[in-house]
């Protein structure tokens, strides 16, 4: 059953609408921007303070933890301080985990309450045991038990809540039964969702959160799609938690968060950064602008869902294509990554700059240049003899006035194998065939440049090519109403599917696949993590490259990271940190920063920097290694899911957390240089 009106164009999902105070969310509102505080709620002057700050740079709705019934009182005075500095209209929202008596508190004070039904009645202590129906349905009466107080009295007040899930902290009656998976997340939100409409109360948003963009992404669909068959209707509050900081942190939620408004979905969104609180906000504010430029009242008339099973994530297969040693492209490959330069006058300094150490982990494999005479394409050859080093195949970017037999006279003896990019129309088949027949003659690839509709009408032709020897890639025109850029390339995937041609996708992230682009460094990064991410959690792209960076270092880099945010390709050490709240029990920027300085050279393993137990261990699932707050000053260390050393000082837990990567021999000492 479908989750969204379209997989090719952003169709609003239609919600009832949630006022969160004088915030509606859902409906026919905007995307709503939230954040929350890090500061201890008992300090009330200082969340007031950063309450304030955030209001000031425009975050719509704050949030602010009660870890327990006194944090929860003093939200009031928060309340009171926030509408006293004049920024009454901005809700607050409690933040509660495993205290039904904070929530109740909260709740007298603030326009909403988020709960985890996770852990709101249940402790963490998973055993492994299995559930007989008859347990179940006990477990759900106590459940219901516990939580209905809540409901009644947020009814009563005209409160709104959330019931977010968090992957990392699920309870152990849904571990048992679903495990870990988005499957779980869902029908721990359900169970929650029937308890409050059993008293009549829908004022209820929805979250599906999870540090791995995938399983974020599938969460929500799966929700949607149970909350359609079930009729409901609730607005989605969209976040990638645990995100990190940096360009990883914003590429990450940019991945999920954009996915998933792009497909229609979401009503609020948090971008969870280990920064400070008010940087969330233009990231924020910039992914709901460019997801909001698509806003279509309908999808047009035509198929409106591909082949992708938007559930389970399957790796496209396609053919193999040997382009040269150590950059072979298709099925057990990771995705090869491709820098543009201007022209081939640049090809010399680029492929000296491309060849540094400091990229080794990061090289570019392909170099794509712009050509128009034949005369650079000897200059660019030679450049490329010149200059061994980590490039390792060009991409000729013919201008439409090349003929193909003036070009084939240039490629004689060609060091490698080169790739012929060139666009062309539905109506060119007869053009296509002769620049496969040089291909052919000369053992070189064609990577043809086509929309959907355009693939449709050469599909004869790219049938002759053979798909050991074409790649197909799409660098779009400027959006005029047509699919969005994943839909384009969602329909390119349909339309080979249809043809039978298993060639590779080469994803390019172009001002013409840009959704809404701009000159900031911030908008090539979200619209690469939009196009890029998002088509990787389809299982989509074989090759990739961001263009709309000029600088080709930093465009390798890039591409390098939203490989790595969409777990397509690990290229060094990946961290999962929370964003920090009031609940934090040590400094986690700094934390993150010097851990990170030890061990990013690790490339592969996953550390998870935690600042407290609550989403702590669960959001570690997946993380080789954990440094979790266990009380003040105190730290706990683990290995994969298990609490290996317990309440380390927090002065020996690097050596300590180092130690341990060690004792599992996951451990490399740093290079000279970085040492
Ligand atoms: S894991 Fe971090 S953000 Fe989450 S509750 Fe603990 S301290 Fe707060």
């Amino acid at each position: 059953m479908a989750y969204c009106a379209s997989r090719f164009h952003t169709v609003r999902r239609i919600t009832r609408e949630v006022r969160v105070g004088s915030v509606a969310v859902g409906g026919s509102n905007p995307i709503r921007i939230q954040s929350m505080t890090t500061s201890d709620t008992q300090d009330v002057a200082a969340t007031v303070r950063q309450s304030v700050a955030l209001a000031e740079v425009g975050c719509e709705i704050v949030r602010v933890t009660a870890p327990n019934v006194q944090a929860a009182r003093c939200l009031k005075d928060i309340r009171a301080g926030l509408t006293a500095a004049g920024w009454g209209a901005v809700p607050l929202v409690a933040d509660i985990h495993f205290l039904p008596q904070a929530a109740m508190e909260a709740v007298e004070h603030v326009e909403k309450v988020r709960v985890n039904p996770g852990n709101y009645a249940d402790k963490k202590r998973f055993a492994v045991r299995d559930y007989s129906d008859a347990d179940y349905g006990r477990e759900l009466q106590r459940l219901h038990e516990a939580f209905s107080p809540l409901v009644k009295r947020s009814k009563e007040l005209g409160r709104s809540m959330r019931i977010g899930t968090n992957h990392g902290s699920l309870s152990d009656r849904i571990m048992n039964r679903y495990g870990d998976t988005p499957l779980g997340m869902v029908e721990s939100a359900l169970e929650f969702l029937r308890i409050a409409e059993s008293h009549g109360y829908r004022e209820i948003i929805l979250s599906m959160k999870s540090s791995n963009p995938k399983v974020m992404i599938e969460a929500y669909r799966l929700l949607v799609q149970r909350m359609d068959a079930e009729d409901m209707h609730y607005p989605l509050h969209l976040g990638v938690t645990e995100a990190g900081d940096g360009d990883d942190g914003r590429i990450k939620g940019a991945i999920g968060i954009g996915s998933l408004l792009l497909d229609g979905l979401g009503d609020t969104v948090r971008v969870s950064l280990t920064e400070d609180s008010v940087y969330e906000i233009p990231v924020a504010r910039a992914i709901a602008d460019k997801a909001m430029s698509l806003w279509r009242g309908a999808a047009p008339d035509g198929p409106r869902s591909d082949s992708v099973d938007p559930y389970h994530f399957v790796r496209r297969g396609t053919a193999a294509l040997q382009l040269a040693t150590g950059a072979d492209v298709g099925p057990g490959q990771p995705p090869r990554v491709i820098v543009r330069i201007a022209g081939a006058g640049q090809a010399a300094g680029a492929l000296k700059e491309l060849s540094s150490p400091r990229l080794k982990e990061t090289p570019a494999e392909g170099l794509l240049v712009p050509v128009a005479t034949v005369a650079e394409i000897g200059a660019l050859r030679a450049a490329f003899r010149a200059a061994p080093g980590s490039v390792c195949f060009l991409v000729l970017e013919l201008a439409p006035g090349l003929g193909a037999a003036e070009v084939e006279a240039s490629l004689a003896e060609a060091e490698g194998r080169i790739v012929l990019l060139r666009r062309f129309g539905g109506g060119e088949g007869a053009a296509l065939a002769q620049w496969a027949g040089l291909a052919r003659r000369t053992g070189h690839l064609i990577a043809v440049d086509a929309s959907a509709r355009d693939i449709a009408g050469l599909a004869g032709a790219l049938k002759a090519v053979g798909d050991d020897r074409l790649i197909v890639t799409y660098s779009g025109v400027p959006l005029t109403g047509i699919d969005h850029p994943v839909g384009a390339y969602r329909r390119i995937v349909e339309e080979l599917l249809a043809a039978g041609i298993g060639a590779p996708v080469w994803i390019r992230s172009t001002a013409g696949t840009a959704v809404r682009g701009d000159n900031s460094f911030l908008s090539r990064l979200i619209e690469a993590s939009f196009l890029t991410g998002s088509l990787l959690c389809d299982g989509v792209g074989d090759l990739v490259s961001i263009e709309t960076e000029s600088d080709a270092a930093r465009a390798a880099r890039l591409a390098y990271n939203v490989l790595q945010g969409a777990g397509a390709r690990i290229s060094k050490a990946e961290f999962v940190a929370c964003p920090s709240c009031g609940r934090t029990l040590f400094d986690l920027q700094a934390t993150t920063q010097r851990i990170r300085a030890q061990t990013a050279h690790l490339k592969g393993v996953k550390i998870a920097i935690m600042g407290c137990i609550v989403n702590g261990p669960g959001e570690m699932a997946d993380a080789d290694f954990g440094y979790v707050g266990g009380a003040p000053g105190k730290i706990n260390l683990y290995v994969g899911k298990q609490c290996i050393q317990y309440n380390v000082p927090q002065s020996d837990a690097d050596a300590r957390l180092i130690a341990l990567i060690k004792e599992h021999n996951k451990w490399a000492e740093p290079e000279p240089a970085r040492a």
